[in-house]
């Protein structure tokens, strides 16, 4: 992923790298060449704007340092602006004081949902945590039995429906594993929820219901890096139809253009938390935004 945009980006600079000075017309030239990259990786509009407007004010203001060249000082700020957009700081789980903290996660259908689950589950209990996954994707042919391969590779117990009453409802799952949890002394509960393919009003309601009944202390929007301008679209129905506290990008491993990672947390408002790159459990981490601008970067 990326690679096209770091591509662009380092012939851009090299570009400028035999400048002693940029003039008013070298920057506008840069900016437009920086822009037009970005929108070709795909990257959304208004972030592309918010983007570019910031940079050319910073190279044209006042911060001219004499131990850096036009093209470092460039590289510094697209560096700078690039961390800006991924988010900034690293953000952490906000722990229920009083446990179970619940996780909930929400996204579409494919988005990798409940491979994270497994993931989030292993990380957490290599942290020292005891957590219980949850399967309240009734939905999905499988997503119960993947869970349960996913939950005896990372160690920790699943809470399922019974066959028998209430069986069906990803509702009443959700809600029975609090006490499931409370019983069995798990700190932290992961919900898996059912997505579609496609935003799905009876798909938002159910994932509200399941936060109502659940009251999650973190809502993470598990979002396909893979997909392009579809991420924005995507992003904001989660944003208002269920509400997100948080993002996590996967399959960042993926051949594509990087756009949805580098606008999904201008366009929610809301900070990437995980990313997941690989099929495996342990492709998994804490999103490190100055990282993946680094990465970007080259
Ligand atoms: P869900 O419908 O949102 O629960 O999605 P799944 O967790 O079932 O994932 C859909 C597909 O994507 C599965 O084949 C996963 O193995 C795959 N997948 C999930 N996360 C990643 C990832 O980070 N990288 C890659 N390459 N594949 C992934």
């Amino acid at each position: 992923m990326f690679d096209a945009l770091s591509e662009r980006l380092s012939g851009i600079f090299a570009s400028i790298r035999s400048k002693g000075r940029l003039t008013d017309a070298d920057i506008d030239k840069t900016a437009r060449e920086i822009r037009l990259a970005l929108l070709e990786a795909d990257v959304a509009l208004p972030v592309v704007k918010a983007f570019i407007a910031q940079l050319k004010s910073r190279v044209k203001g006042t911060e001219v340092s004499q131990a850096l060249n036009p093209e470092q000082q460039i590289v510094k700020i697209v560096n700078e602006e690039l961390v800006e957009i991924l988010g900034g700081e690293t953000r952490r789980i906000n722990y229920a004081k009083q446990p179970p903290t619940v996780i909930m996660l929400a996204g579409l259908q494919g988005a990798g949902k409940t491979t994270l689950a497994g993931k989030l589950a292993s990380w957490l209990k290599k942290d020292g945590h005891s957590p219980l996954l949850v399967a309240a994707d009734l939905q999905r042919l499988n997503a119960v039995d993947q869970l349960k391969v996913l939950a005896e590779r990372a160690g920790v117990d699943v809470y399922a429906p019974e066959a028998g009453s209430g069986a069906g409802d990803p509702v009443q799952v959700a809600r029975d594993s609090l006490a499931e949890a409370e019983r069995a002394g798990r700190d932290v509960v992961i919900i898996d929820t059912a997505g579609r393919l496609g935003i799905d009003e009876e798909m938002m309601q159910q994932a509200r219901d399941i936060r109502d009944a659940t009251k999650p202390d973190e809502t993470l929007f598990v979002i396909d890096a893979m997909i392009g301008q579809d991420a924005v679209s995507t992003a904001e129905a989660f944003r208002d139809g269920v509400g997100i506290s948080g993002v996590v990008l996967s399959k960042l491993d993926g051949d594509a253009r990087g756009g949805a990672a580098l606008s999904v947390r201008h366009v929610t408002g809301q900070p990437i938390m995980f990313a997941s790159t690989g099929e495996k459990l342990a492709d998994f981490d804490v999103f490190h935004p100055d990282r993946m601008a680094s990465r970007i970067l080259g």
